[in-house]
């Protein structure tokens, strides 16, 4: 099983139509090993307005696309890259590129705040 692609994550998609796009994880479906990435897969809804004001018309959405069509991208690599898993010395579980050795970190939003 590979490693675990989170959301806010920068990803490249490794293949099919959008291969070669780089985009963030906004959503991770986790059930379905799938994951909506900004701007891939691109697809046109044809919307009527239910209520006035909401948008209708053609409304643009970004498809998920499988866990296995993206890889993370490493930030020293700059490329999308396998990653691995380590244990730190204080024993947290962080993901590694298996190109270079760094450590990817977590975006920002998952790190527990220190103070207080
Ligand atoms: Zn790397």
């Amino acid at each position: 099983m590979a490693a675990r692609v989170v959301k806010n994550d920068t990803v490249v998609v490794v293949t099919g139509r959008d291969r070669g796009t780089e985009g963030k994880v906004t959503r991770v479906l986790v059930d379905q090993g799938r994951v909506v990435v900004e701007g891939v897969n691109t697809r046109i809804r044809h919307v009527k307005a239910k209520q006035p004001g909401q948008p209708a018309g053609r409304v643009e959405f970004f498809a998920p696309v499988a866990v296995s069509n993206v890889a993370v991208v490493c930030p020293s690599c700059k490329r999308g890259v396998r990653l691995g898993a380590k244990f730190l010395a204080d024993g947290t579980k962080v993901r590694v590129c298996r190109s270079c050795g760094d450590v990817i970190e977590k975006p920002e939003w998952q790190k527990v705040p220190s103070n207080g």
